[in-house]
């Protein structure tokens, strides 16, 4: 038997084997105590609401993803990729000539040019993408000003990280942003704004009038942005999505971080990018490398490819656009009354005409009792701010829906 020695808190050193047979010391117990980095976060919404459903045997319109299929021909791209031998390491940004066309959508979308070389790092998902922008920039006590309701990784990211999350709530009920309330918690510890447009859970995007503010707000405050757009092609009504690369001036203070997974309806490839200036992309680098260090390469093959057609992207917005109207025009016949949407696959909806519980008891009681599952908007604050309402993914089948909303007029 191997002499395995584990070092104790107060630096003594116990032979493992000999305290697997004799009783576990208290002093050794305290010494294997992990002090938890999130203290106060829970299993996320996501997975709990999802396991609800699928235990109750509910349509879930809780967790945000397509349950159509992906598009035939990225997959048959991919299967192909791993036939010709696109099986190993891809370059540590990213396989290179992906990287070239995200910056010809770029040029083509928002009228800039974006260095494939320097500017744009391939990553798993936007969620990483995300996390590692703010492991990127954080120093211990940097204070982050994040919007709420927010998606509900960015304060567990900025936390454990070692900054500080000061959140602004979005006016209810149109969600937009009180900049005169973001100017007021500004501190001379305020280093990074964190944005999503289109915004999850409530659709709302940014407008011209706050571009204009934010601009004013990080010129004279020196701010960073973290500016999450994993929607930017989930996104109605003719408006344009004011991507923070369209203006030279957030584009410098800026890391950007998008999401494959909703624009080709495959949110299980976790496979996203982060687009920043050369000087923040380095630093970026220096952190992804020693984390993942680079992302599946036969999907990074195909999209290569598949991006070239413009139309795979383009044609995004009136798909969806579809949808959420459908989805509208069906509850309408429910008691839920629409908040509105005008991006993401999100619809929010309050039940006040129908219960007085809590959110989050109404959304466990509509999947038990009605069968559909949604989640609480509670679950987006970090203070659980309860206005009794609940968000539906309408990326779904029309018969999803359909049934669905059969469901949801009895309630
Ligand atoms: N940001 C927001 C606002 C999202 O809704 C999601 C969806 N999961 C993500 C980031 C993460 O994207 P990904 O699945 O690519 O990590
Ligand atoms: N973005 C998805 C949502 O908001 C879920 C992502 C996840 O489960 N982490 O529902």
């Amino acid at each position: 038997m191997k002499n395995l020695s584990v070092e104790c808190k107060n630096g003594q050193f116990f032979d493992v084997n000999s305290l697997f047979l004799h009783e576990i010391s208290k002093n050794l117990m305290e010494g294997l105590k992990i002090a938890s980095k999130l203290p106060h976060v829970g299993t996320t919404i996501f997975t709990v609401m999802s396991a609800l459903a699928q235990k109750t045997q509910a349509i879930n319109l809780s967790q945000g993803f397509p349950d159509f299929e992906m598009p035939p021909e990225l997959v048959r791209l991919t299967t192909e990729a791993m036939h010709q031998g696109a099986n190993q390491y891809a370059p540590m940004a990213g396989w290179l000539p992906l990287r070239a066309q995200i910056a010809q959508k770029i040029a083509h979308l928002y009228g800039t040019d974006a260095n494939p070389d320097t500017e744009i790092t391939i990553t798993p998902g936007g969620t990483y993408a995300i996390y590692t922008a703010f492991t990127t920039v954080l120093q211990p006590g940097d204070e982050v000003i994040v919007f709420e309701p927010a998606y509900d990784s960015y304060i567990p990211n900025i936390e454990v990280n070692g900054g500080v999350a000061v959140s602004v709530a979005l006016r209810f009920p149109d969600y937009s942003i009180d900049w005169q309330e973001v100017r007021r918690k500004i501190t001379p510890r305020t280093r990074m704004i964190a944005l999503n447009t289109p915004h999850n859970p409530t659709g709302s995007v940014l407008r011209p009038a706050d571009i204009a503010e934010l601009q004013q707000v990080v010129a004279e405050h020196n701010l960073l942005i973290m500016s999450d757009e994993v929607y930017e092609h989930l996104i109605y009504d003719d408006l344009p999505h004011l991507s923070m690369l369209r203006y030279p001036d957030l584009r410098a203070r800026a890391f950007v971080c998008f999401s494959f997974g909703k624009a080709a309806h495959c949110t299980g490839w976790k496979l996203g990018y982060c687009v920043a200036p050369p000087a923040f992309t380095a630093e970026f680098r220096k952190v992804h490398q020693f984390n993942c260090f680079s992302c599946f390469t036969p999907a990074q093959v195909a999209l290569a490819t598949y991006l070239k057609d413009e139309n795979t992207y383009r044609s995004v917005p009136a798909f969806y656009q579809q949808k959420r109207d459908y989805f509208a025009q069906l509850m309408a016949q429910t008691r839920f009354e629409p908040l509105p949407s005008h991006g993401s696959y999100f619809q929010l909806y309050r039940f006040n005409h129908i219960s007085n519980l809590s959110d989050r008891d109404f959304a466990v009681w509509l999947t038990q009792t009605h069968g559909v599952a949604c989640i609480p908007a509670s679950a987006f604050y970090r203070d659980a701010t309860d206005h009794g309402v609940v968000r539906f993914c309408f990326a779904k089948k029309q018969e999803t829906l359909d049934q669905a909303v059969a469901k949801l007029r009895a309630v």
